[in-house]
């Protein structure tokens, strides 16, 4: 007799074998209670199914997370390290003359003849003449 809803089914026996009933002051009392505590039992089994079933649901959305994160992170590993670049002085942020995208471009590129397609609109940059290059 460990759970609520086993103990007040026990109560609701002795109740009923005590032969108490709504013919007294006390009974009455007593009769509610033991009502109360069977809604409250009730009550508490739905709870704990609910929060078995939100458990379970949240334990598959922390499973289906980890495995979006590892894919995310696996291939962003890169990504990050490129992006951590941009903001050192290898890279020059150029504006695109037709679309006026940001292009980073590695400085190493500037002063050569490469032309560098803009991401975005695939106009083609020319480095050289590009106004933000500056030079050292
Ligand atoms: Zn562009």
């Amino acid at each position: 007799m460990n759970s609520v809803n086993e103990k007040v089914s026990y109560l609701k026996g002795l109740v009923h074998g005590l032969n108490i009933n709504e013919n007294t002051n006390e009974g009455k009392a007593i009769v509610e209670i033991v009502k109360i505590l069977d809604a409250i039992s009730d009550e508490l089994n739905e709870t704990k199914k609910s929060y078995v079933d939100l458990k379970e649901y949240i334990e598959q959305i922390d499973s289906d997370l980890t495995n979006v994160e590892d894919e995310i992170y696996g291939l962003s590993d890169e990504l990050l390290d490129e992006g951590s670049e941009y903001d050192e002085e290898n890279f020059e942020e150029v504006k695109c003359p037709s679309c006026d995208e940001s292009v980073y471009i590695d400085k190493s590129l500037f002063g050569s003849s490469e032309h560098i397609e803009c991401p975005n609109c695939r106009y083609g940059i020319v480095l050289n003449s590009s106004s933000s290059v500056k030079t050292e």
